[in-house]
């Protein structure tokens, strides 16, 4: 076993540097001491307990919520010649027999275990009975009660300070707000540890942000262009979220519905069919993806509206963990604006926690209205910093233009004045469109001096600035009385004249999204020339994943198999210094990539 944890980066995992704090957390925790981690999906927060599990004495217990994904962690880890193990109710009692003897026999370098496992003292004398390298704490924000994963199990784990005091913790999470950070301190006892926080920023995710028009055609045409890639697709309901996968698997692609009312075992398979088959989508209510640490998902969909920065920063960062190229994108509209503002409103809470969520989803519509860089909203949402321009959102990469659309904004709610506050956006519309309608004509609108005054608009243009009304509060939409517009008190300085309002111009079919999107998707394309290799590779890559019945990113993720297309290695040591390649993978697999890469460095 190599003596520092350099050498294991090299050696074992075949990566060439720490990043960000990693090196520093690692001899943080190596030599006894606890910290608290933060750092964003993808950063790299496993090494920071799997190299002190290694270079310390004993064995390191990994308390992690998700029994479904041990299995995959546990597979990696093996892959890379760790021994390493998994505790937990899926199995057998002979399985767990001999885990519990490997473990006293002093035989494993990490252990798994889910937290309702760990405290009970079953396993707590087990473990007094074995020499213990660390404790890590994974997903430590569920331990926080304001959170929305909090699980009960998490705050026994504060007993572990007093039983094993000698014994270091680290406690690591990709989300938490300063409240969160407090309670994980207090309830696992970290008071005094070093924290270490890494920004949010997640450079290689591109946001695109759109408007609703045809939800279904703006998604195919997205996907047209990410055929055979891996990506979730978030609906709010269940119906939606079946009636999509099915409407996706008609037009030719791997979709598969996931919520939490499907049998057990059918979700089990979607999941597992997704993290194991290549370009699967899963199309998901949010029950799908907590813990999901499959590195490849080169997308993230919405097609609801989340309803906070946090919820969408949480699912978004599913997307792309590999660190290369992958895309958030989504479409929203008046619907979806008026549903939460609704859902914030009527929720049974106190006054206080109204109004929290209502200004959570401020900052979100905040998010979706914003003409500028849309990374900068993000990362300032949660106290970072950040240049105004990232370069890799919708708004840097195709600036949206804006109009003055005072007049605009005084004809619709004059129109909405006048007919009475008692009618919902399609009559307004068909009013200042000068429509002759049933309606219309059943209520002698044709007569009001608003009639017709609207030609000069476009009606999605129309649609796009009630929306944009309602997101800053002007009009409001009255859900009890047939979802009638009503005009609110902060409209009167825009009817008045004293307050103009500049606008984005949203492009009637939503081209930004799918102009710039062809420009990511070609980042992370493969050149025609190289198309059969690259084949090539992947198809190796699945053979040996089915061989070994581990999902084929275990054996190797696709930035490897990228750089390999790149310099084509012919011989052992250049392959070795390959991302991703280290003495293990290169010992099991390198024969047979090698293999490729010689014949077709021949031939060509
Ligand atoms: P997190 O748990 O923080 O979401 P992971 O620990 O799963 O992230 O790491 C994400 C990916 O990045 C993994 O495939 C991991 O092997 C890889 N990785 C981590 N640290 C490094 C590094 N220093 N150099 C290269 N790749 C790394
Ligand atoms: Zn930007």
């Amino acid at each position: 076993m190599p003596q520092n944890a350099l050498e294991i980066l090299n050696s074992l995992y075949g990566y060439d540097s720490f990043r960000g704090h990693q090196a520093e957390i690692i001899d943080h925790v190596t030599e006894g001491n606890n910290a608290l981690v933060l750092m964003p999906t993808g950063g790299g927060k496993s090494l920071c307990y799997q190299i002190p599990s290694l270079l310390r004495n004993g064995v390191g217990i990994i308390i992690s919520p998700l029994i479904a994904l041990m299995q995959d962690q546990v597979d990696a880890m093996q892959q890379l010649g760790v021994k390493a193990a998994f505790l937990n109710s899926s199995m057998s009692h002979s399985e767990q027999n001999q885990i519990e003897q490997q473990l006293l026999a002093g035989q494993l370098d990490l252990l798994y275990i889910a937290p309702e496992r760990l405290i009970k003292s079953y396993t707590l004398d087990l473990l007094d009975r074995c020499t213990l390298a660390l404790f890590a704490i994974d997903e430590a924000h569920c331990v926080s009660q304001w959170g929305h994963d909090f699980r009960v199990d998490y705050l026994s784990l504060g007993l572990l300070h007093e039983r094993f005091p000698q014994i270091p913790r680290i406690a690591l999470t990709a989300t938490a707000d300063i409240r969160t950070r407090k309670e994980i301190v207090e309830r696992l006892s970290l008071t005094g540890a070093n924290s270490y926080i890494s920004g949010f920023d997640r450079p290689n995710i591109r946001y695109a942000i759109a408007n609703k028009t045809t939800a279904k055609k703006q998604l195919l045409d997205f996907l047209k262009q990410r055929k055979s890639e891996a990506g979730i697709v978030y609906c709010l309901s269940r119906k939606k979220v079946e009636d999509t996968a099915a409407w996706l698997t008609q037009q030719g692609f791997t979709a598969l519905p996931y919520h939490a009312g499907l049998p057990a075992q059918l979700r089990q398979t979607h999941q597992k069919r997704f993290l194991r088959d290549d370009g699967v989508i899963i199309v998901a209510t949010i029950a799908f993806g907590m813990g999901i640490d499959k590195p490849d998902v080169r997308f993230v969909a919405h097609l609801d509206l989340p309803k906070s920065i946090e919820a969408y920063y949480q699912e978004t960062g599913r997307a792309g963990r590999d660190g290369q190229p992958a895309d958030a994108w989504m479409v929203y509209g008046l619907q979806d604006v008026v549903r939460l503002q609704q859902m914030a409103q009527g929720s049974d809470g106190s006054e206080q926690f109204k109004r929290s969520e209502r200004h959570k989803l401020d900052a979100m519509l905040g998010l979706c209205e914003v003409t500028g860089c849309r990374r900068k909203v993000l990362l300032n949402y949660f106290a970072d910093e950040a240049p105004n321009q990232c370069g890799n959102c919708d708004n840097c990469q195709i600036p949206p233009q804006t109009w003055d659309a005072t007049q605009a904004a005084q004809k619709l709610l004059s129109s909405v004045y006048r007919t009475g506050q008692r009618f919902g956006a399609m009559h307004v519309m068909d009013v200042l469109q000068g429509k002759e309608t049933e309606k219309v004509l059943q209520h002698d609108h044709q007569k009001l001096s608003t009639f017709g005054i609207g030609n000069d608009i476009h009606e999605a243009q129309w649609r796009s600035l009630i929306r944009q009304l309602v997101v800053r509060g002007l009009l409001r939409v009255d859900i009890e009385g047939y979802s009638a517009l009503q005009l609110t008190d902060l409209c009167r300085p825009v009817l008045k004249g004293e307050q103009s309002l500049h606008l984005r111009i949203e492009e009637i079919k939503a081209p930004s999204a799918k102009k710039a999107g062809s420009k990511s998707a070609r980042k992370s394309q493969i050149l025609p020339e190289d198309q059969e290799l690259w084949d090539e590779l992947r198809e190796c890559r699945k053979m040996l994943a089915e061989e070994h019945n581990v999902p084929p990113y275990v054996i190797f993720h696709d930035a490897t198999l990228k750089e390999m297309l790149d310099t084509l290695p012919t011989s052992e040591t250049e392959l070795l210094t390959i991302t991703g390649v280290g003495e293990s993978k290169l010992e099991k697999y390198g024969g047979d990539f090698l293999d490729i890469l010689r014949r077709y460095t021949e031939v060509s």
